[in-house]
């Protein structure tokens, strides 16, 4: 957004209410901009920004998982071994428990690493969270 863009979003954003016309943006408040201006003041984020920001970590994450781990999640993990139950309800903790920023899955090829490690960054991901 260069300057020009910028003034002009402003002078939108600063008419009356009364004579303010239909601009086509998304978000009347901030012109989809993302902050909100008032003059002699910091910018504030709009409400709309933090959306905007999930639809971004959306994308970015849709590139890291294809189409077919996008039906991963924690129900559809089949835990049949007690060590699989430990390792759901690990998940489980990380995802609903304060204070918990990592986790770790060690173990051989095909017990549900993957599964449940995708399942978690699909949780993450509808949170907004950058995966
Ligand atoms: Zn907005």
């Amino acid at each position: 957004m260069d300057m020009n863009q910028i003034l002009e979003n402003l002078a939108r954003m600063t008419k009356p209410s009364s004579i303010k016309e239909s601009s086509g943006y998304e978000c009347e408040a901030c012109c989809d901009f993302g902050y909100l201006w008032k003059l002699n003041e910091f910018p504030k984020e709009c409400g709309c920004n933090l959306k905007k920001m999930n639809d971004v970590y959306l994308e970015r994450s849709s590139e890291l998982f294809a189409e077919e781990y996008k039906d991963f999640t924690l129900k559809s993990f089949i835990a049949k071994e007690q060590f699989q139950k430990y390792m759901l309800s690990a998940a489980n903790n990380f995802l609903t428990k304060t204070g918990v920023f990592s986790i770790l899955f060690l173990g051989q090829s095909g017990v549900g690493k993957s599964h449940i490690c995708i399942a978690i960054a699909n949780e993450l991901i509808k949170t907004g969270a950058y995966v």
